[in-house]
């Protein structure tokens, strides 16, 4: 067991290494956070920043002696730098678990081959294979890059093999999946927690509505069939369990107007989707993060009230600065900023959380105040 007082390092100083460092510290850790960036949102609420790049290696050193565990905000650090860190501390989540689910191709065949249902695909190495996923899987069709990918970024859709190639090129040649486009009747996602021994705390539900490709809001509990809730979780378990799993793991799934439930992909963090338990949860997953890197089991997953998370981008912005008095000035309405310097279009700027006992009264009131963020004079 790491207990207080112990350093813990992160790698990544975005909003999700920010909200880990704050729950470290406020439990009385002390926190280093490696990320290039200088205006690091985690940087600035870190013991310690090391402004240096993911393989430098006197910078690993360098953070290796200082921490006690290590843990990650993001997919796309090298394996290795997870197996030089792992050299002299734990390092959780494991360079196994992060290397499969930071690239498609492995991720998804991964579920496959632990009988996991995943949106039909094809992998995509040359032009020759993606005229046959064409083929293969019909149209409308999505070509994602394989590694790399967030928001909504690499990803074309396509019609016909004529646009699979040139989207192909488009991507510069690089190893891709080709998906079908499933028709949706709702995204959900599962947030859970897992230690090393091997027990679970999933965190309920929650319903994701995306917009161009990014979340933009969150709902709890989601307004699915209880037996498609029952079957998210128990399907999210498997996969930490498959992946013997320590750390903070998210699972987001498509459920299909079809009444399938298929996994669409898994993030070894932290997650947009679990920001709702900053507020609505007996512990947030960022204090997961830091008990599972630190030997503890994991908290209370209990959500204490029904709640909205709704994501403030760049575009908040557009007209200025929003009207925070509107916000603030509700007394169920939690706002979480990140200390981004520069609000730019579809940069995750910060999120607000909103409770009330009557859930769609939630959804109605966070979207008119996200409404008024921007439309107050
Ligand atoms: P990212 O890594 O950018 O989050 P995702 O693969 O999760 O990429 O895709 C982002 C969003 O695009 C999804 O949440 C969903 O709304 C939509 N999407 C992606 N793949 C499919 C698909 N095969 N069928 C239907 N919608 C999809
Ligand atoms: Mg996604």
């Amino acid at each position: 067991m790491i207990l207080p007082d112990a350093t813990l390092g992160v790698l990544g100083g975005g909003q999700l290494g920010r909200m880990f460092t704050c729950a470290a510290r406020s439990m009385g850790y002390r926190v280093v956070v490696l990320d290039p960036d200088p205006h690091s949102p985690a940087g600035a609420m870190a013991d310690r920043h090391i402004r240096a790049d993911y393989v430098d290696h006197a910078a690993l050193a360098a953070m290796g002696k200082a921490c006690a565990a290590i843990t990650t905000e993001f997919e796309n650090v090298p394996a290795q730098t997870l197996e030089i860190l792992a050299e002299h501390c734990p390092v959780r989540p494991h360079a196994g678990a992060v290397s499969i689910v930071q690239d498609r191709i492995r991720e998804k065949t991964f579920l496959r081959a632990h009988d996991l249902p995943t949106v039909p695909f094809d992998t995509v190495l040359q032009t020759r294979a993606v005229v046959q996923a064409v083929k293969d899987l019909g149209t409308p069709a999505i070509l994602k890059c394989a590694a790399f990918g967030y928001d909504g970024k690499g990803q074309i859709t396509v019609h016909n093999e004529q646009e699979a190639v040139a989207a192909f090129e488009t991507l510069g040649g690089v190893p891709c999946v080709l998906e079908r486009r499933v028709d949706l009747a709702a995204e959900v996602s599962v947030v859970l927690a897992r230690d090393a021994a091997g027990n679970t705390a999933c965190y309920p539900v929650a319903e994701n509505i995306h917009v161009n490709g990014i979340l933009d809001t969150t709902i709890v509990p989601a307004r699915v069939a209880p037996e498609i809730a029952q079957r998210a979780t128990e399907m999210a378990a498997a996969v930490a369990e498959a992946l013997q799993y320590c750390g903070v793991l998210a699972v987001e799934f498509f459920v299909t107007t079809g009444g399938e439930l298929l996994i669409n992909e898994i993030a070894p963090r932290p997650h947009n989707s679990g920001h709702y338990t900053l507020d609505a949860c007996a512990t947030s997953q960022f204090e997961q993060q830091v008990r599972t890197l630190c030997g503890l089991p994991p908290g209370d997953a209990r959500l204490l009230s029904p709640v909205v998370m709704v994501n403030l981008l760049g575009d908040v912005w557009g007209g200025g600065t929003p009207h925070w008095d509107v916000l603030l000035q509700d007394p169920k309405a939690k706002l979480h900023l990140y200390g981004k310097k520069e609000a730019r279009p579809g940069r995750k700027m910060g999120h607000f959380n909103y409770l009330d006992d009557d859930l769609e009264r939630a959804v109605a009131t966070a979207k008119a105040l996200w409404q008024e963020l921007h439309c107050a004079s």
